[in-house]
């Protein structure tokens, strides 16, 4: 059944007269459209969400809290709908895409829940004074998401940002715009306001660009490329609002040979077949300890060898989601090729008969690869692996933080004081050690270096929705 995607304004379905084809990653084919918004509705959407923005960040946060809890009741009430388009527009498994959701209906308990404890504070000053600090909306903010997790992310940006009292403009990607517009129907029949979360459709150099640029945005948060994220600076600097950006990884994920070794490789394999590799957090650079690699190598692919790929949706790992990405992967075997890394398994475009059209690659795993080489520096943003062995614990964190991004690293060892070292010494934004990518909505997320500035997610999102007013009165 092919699927069309309106803009939604003001509590409204706003029909585009312009339109994308939205593909499914599964069959490779189209099955719907997406309107393709301009300048016109996004000047639309921020009127709207300027009109109401008063009301709406007037509201006791207790009542605001109420109805951010609600939706992530209405989530989970409809995880099997939203679950359902997520699929269709990422070619996700389905027990991945409904995880997502489960996470995406966390964001609004938890930021629904924060609303009554997120406040300003008292400022010492002695007798004579009173001062105080508050804690107070931006106004109207932009929300631009991409396509590896759409609903996940657009609820990552669009809670907190409510939650602080803010009204939202979002786009979602253009490849996978169907759940954040559900999830804004959702919102307004849980009680927000109509105006108060605008959804326009389309492309990022019009939709997203007309955004950032609009004089009564006062704040953007983006996450996607870094090659967006400069144009999105560049507007950004000239109108002096500030921005949370987060972008990629070329994440290391470091085993030391006093490992737990069964339990190293099992998280070697999430870290990053997770969502065909399509996950700014991956585990990307596997950098094993030399007298334990080979034999970690071998047991790796022979897990690896268990993991089923394809359009099934009980399947471990599905497609790649857009077919520039599924391109992409095959322009890294071809580079990986020319330098001459060690196919481990993988590294070849085929075609198993199950998957069709659709866009499956091969998990992929490169042994004999330096750290200077374009496949460990690059993200790739596929299921594919490199792995760099390394003699000692400087010699892994020297190689672990020569890279430009800097968003997430795994430790893998039972010395506790080894832990907290290389913990203390990696630079990233998120380390975990003996479980890769543990944490959940509470956990603050933002990257180092290329992988972006600010943070989402904990407390620390509210933050970065909110000014610091200090107030002091002489009495
Ligand atoms: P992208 O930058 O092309 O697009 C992201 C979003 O920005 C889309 O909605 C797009 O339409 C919009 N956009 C594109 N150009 C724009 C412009 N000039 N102005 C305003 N908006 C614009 O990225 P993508 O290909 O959709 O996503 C993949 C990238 O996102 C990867 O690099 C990945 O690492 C990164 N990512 C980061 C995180 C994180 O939390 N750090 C999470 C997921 C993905």
């Amino acid at each position: 059944m092919a699927t069309q995607w309106n803009h939604f304004i003001d509590g409204k379905d706003v029909a585009g007269d312009r339109h994308l084809a939205v593909f499914n990653p599964c069959s490779g084919r189209q099955e719907g459209h997406v309107a393709a918004g301009s300048s016109r509705e996004v000047d639309i959407a921020i009127a709207a969400a300027a009109a109401v923005l008063p009301e709406w960040r007037g509201r006791r946060p207790i009542v605001r809290g109420r109805i951010l809890t609600e939706i992530a009741r209405e989530i989970r009430a409809n995880i099997d709908k939203l679950c359902e388009t997520e699929r269709a527009e990422t070619g996700k498994p389905t027990w991945q895409a409904k995880a997502e959701i489960e996470i995406a209906a966390q964001y609004f308990e938890f930021y629904g829940g924060m609303c009554n404890v997120f406040q300003g504070e008292t400022i010492g000053l002695g007798e004579a004074y009173h001062s105080y600090t508050r804690r107070e909306p931006y106004g109207v903010v932009g929300v631009i998401t991409p396509w590896n997790a759409p609903l996940n992310q657009a609820a990552r940006g669009i809670a907190p940002a409510l939650a602080a009292g803010n009204a939202v403009v979002s786009k979602p990607s253009e490849f996978t715009s169907g759940s954040t517009i559900e999830l804004a129907r959702l919102a307004l029949k849980c009680g927000l306001p109509a105006g108060v979360l605008n959804v326009v459709l389309g492309s990022g150099d019009e939709v997203g660009s007309a955004i950032v640029s609009h004089p009564d945005i006062r704040k953007v948060a983006f996450t996607g490329s870094i090659r967006a994220a400069k144009e999105i600076g560049k507007i950004a600097a000239d109108r002096i609002i500030p921005l949370t950006l987060e972008l990629g990884g070329k994440s290391p994920n470091i085993v030391f040979d006093d490992a737990d070794f069964d339990e190293a490789v099992t998280g070697a394999v999430r870290a990053f077949v997770l969502n065909a590799g399509q996950i700014c957090l991956a585990g990307t650079r596997l950098l094993v300890q030399r007298d334990i690699a080979d034999e970690f190598v071998n047991r790796l692919v022979a897990a690896l060898g268990e993991v089923d790929v394809g359009p099934d949706e009980a399947a471990a790992v599905g497609a790649l989601t857009t077919r520039a990405q599924y391109e992409r992967v095959q322009y890294f075997f071809d580079i990986a090729r020319e330098e001459g890394a060690t196919v481990a398994m993988g590294g070849v475009a085929e075609k198993k008969p199950e998957w069709g059209d659709g866009w499956f690659l091969p998990l992929t795993v490169y042994t004999d690869v330096t750290n200077d080489m374009r496949i460990a520096r690059e993200e790739i943003f596929g299921p594919v692996l490199v792995v760099i062995p390394f003699e000692d614990e400087a010699d892994a964190i020297a190689i672990a933080n020569d890279t430009n991004y800097g968003l997430a690293a795994g430790i893998w060892t039972q010395n506790l004081g080894r832990a907290h070292r290389v913990a203390a010494a990696v630079e990233a934004g998120q380390v975990y050690v003996n479980e890769y990518s543990a944490g959940g909505v509470e956990t603050p997320l933002g990257g180092f270096k290329q992988s972006g500035y600010g943070r989402e997610k904990g407390i620390e999102a509210l933050h970065h929705y909110t000014h610091l007013k200090c107030v002091t009165i002489r009495l």
